[in-house]
C-alpha cells in the first residue's frame, strides 16, 4: 500500500431509482436510504435527503417538493442528483472531506453515453478521484455470488423501482441483455389505478407501495402451505421466523379519499385483487425474460437450464414471483440472498479489487 492510498477510500455506489446504497471498503454497506430529495421550491435549497425526504413524499406543503431525481434508472435532475450523491458520500465517509475516493458506481445496461457521462460527472463533482462505471446486472450477479468469470452462462434479473435489468453473463461479460423501464414503481401505479377504478377511491403512491409489500403477489400458489413453509425456513437465533408476517396476510384495510364525496374512506382489499392489478406489469417483465432467453446462444442456454435464474432487486421480494417465472419459463428460479443489497455488494467487491 502506497502513502497516498492511506488517504484514498474505495467506495461502491448503487445509485438506484428507489434506494441508494453506499459500500465503503473494509466496512461494508454504510448507507442504505431512499433516493429522494426534498427541495424548497422558492430558494431551491435542499431541506432533506434520503429517509427524511421519503417521509415527505406526497405529504409536502406547497413550499416543498419531495423529488426522486432518478427516474427509470437515469438522472432526471442533474443538480439534485449531485446534491444527493454528495450527501450520501459524505455520510458514508463520515464527512472526512479530505479523503479522496475511488468510486465504483452502477448504471443500467441501457443507458446512453450521455447518461453515463452525467453519472461520471456527478461522482467526480461529489469528490471522487477516479470513477469506474459498472453495469448493474454485472454488479448484481457478483453480489449474488454467481461465478461470473467462469465460462458458464449465468442469468440474472434485477427488478428495481424504475428499471428491470435482465442479463446473461459469461466469462466476465454480458452476452445478452435487456433493460426495461418497467419495474416496481409501475406495480404501485397499477394498484393505485385499480383501486380508483374499482372502488372510486384515491390513494397515494406511498400507500400503493405499502399495499404491494403486504399483499402484492404474482401467483396464487404462493399461499399454499408448502410454499409458505419453504419461505419460512429461515429463522433467527431465537428460532423465530425472520420472514415477515405479511407472508400469511391475505387482505388488508386501506385508507384513501372517496373520489365522489371527497371524504376520507377505508375499505378492505385482498391479495387476489392486488395480484390481478399488477399482472400486466409482471407479464411485461416475464415476456422480456423470454425474449432474452430466445436470443441466448445454445451452450449458454444449456447452462441456464442446469443452473437456473437468479432474482435480485426489491422486485425479487414480490411474493410468488419466482413461482410464476418458473411456471412461465420452465426454468428453476432462485431469489438471491439479500436481494436489495446485491448491486451494492457487487459494486463493493469490484471496488475492493480495484
Ligand atoms: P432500485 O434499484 O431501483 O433503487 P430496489 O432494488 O431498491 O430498486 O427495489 C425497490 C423496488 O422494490 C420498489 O419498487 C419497492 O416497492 C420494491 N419492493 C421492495 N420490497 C418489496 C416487497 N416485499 N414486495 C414487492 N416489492 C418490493
Ligand atoms: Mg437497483
Amino acid at each position: 500500500m502506497g502513502f497516498f492510498d492511506l488517504f484514498t477510500q474505495k467506495i461502491g455506489i448503487d445509485l438506484g431509482t428507489s434506494n441508494t446504497l453506499v459500500y465503503v471498503s473494509n466496512k461494508g454497506i454504510i448507507v442504505n436510504e431512499p433516493s429522494v430529495v426534498a427541495v424548497n421550491n422558492g430558494s431551491n435549497e435542499v431541506c432533506a435527503v434520503g429517509e427524511n425526504a421519503k417521509a415527505m413524499l406526497d405529504r409536502t406543503p406547497k413550499t416543498i417538493s419531495a423529488i426522486r431525481p432518478l427516474q427509470n434508472g437515469v438522472i432526471a435532475d442533474f443538480e439534485i442528483t449531485r446534491a444527493m450523491i454528495k450527501y450520501f458520500i459524505n455520510k458514508a465517509l463520515n464527512k472526512k472531506r479530505f479523503i479522496k475516493s475511488n468510486v465504483v458506481i452502477c448504471v443500467p445496461v441501457g443507458v446512453t453515453s450521455i447518461e453515463r457521462r452525467a453519472v461520471e460527472e456527478v461522482a467526480l463533482d461529489s469528490g471522487a478521484r477516479k470513477v469506474k462505471l459498472v453495469e448493474e446486472p454485472m454488479a448484481a450477479a457478483i453480489g449474488a455470488g454467481l461465478p461470473v468469470d467462469e465460462p458458464v452462462g449465468n442469468m440474472i434479473i434485477d427488478i428495481g423501482g424504475g428499471t428491470t435489468e435482465i442479463a446473461i453473463i459469461s466469462l466476465g461479460g454480458i452476452v445478452e441483455s435487456d433493460s426495461l423501464r418497467i419495474a416496481g414503481d409501475d406495480m404501485d401505479v397499477n394498484i393505485k389505478d385499480y383501486i380508483k377504478l374499482k372502488y372510486k377511491m384515491e390513494i397515494g403512491l406511498v400507500t400503493a407501495e405499502k399495499i404491494k409489500m403486504i399483499l402484492g403477489n404474482a401467483s396464487k400458489e404462493y399461499y399454499l402451505e408448502k410454499n409458505l413453509a419453504k419461505n419460512f425456513k429461515e429463522t433467527d437465533s431465537d428460532g423465530e421466523s425472520i420472514k415477515s408476517k405479511n407472508d400469511y396476510i391475505k387482505e388488508t384495510e386501506i385508507r384513501g379519499r372517496d373520489i365522489v364525496s371527497g371524504l376520507p374512506l377505508h375499505m378492505t382489499v385482498t391479495s387476489d385483487e392486488i395480484r390481478e392489478s399488477i399482472m400486466e406489469t409482471v407479464n411485461s417483465i416475464v415476456n422480456a425474460i423470454k425474449r432474452v432467453l430466445e436470443r441466448t446462444p445454445p451452450e449458454l442456454s444449456a447452462d441456464i437450464y442446469a443452473n437456473g435464474i437468479y432474482l435480485t432487486g426489491g422486485g425479487a421480494l414480490l411474493k410468488g414471483l419466482d413461482i410464476y417465472i418458473e411456471k412461465e419459463t420452465g426454468l428453476k428460479v432462485y431469489i438471491a440472498e439479500s436481494p436489495l443489497q446485491c448491486v451494492a455488494l457487487g459494486a463493493g467487491k469490484i471496488c475492493e479489487d480495484m
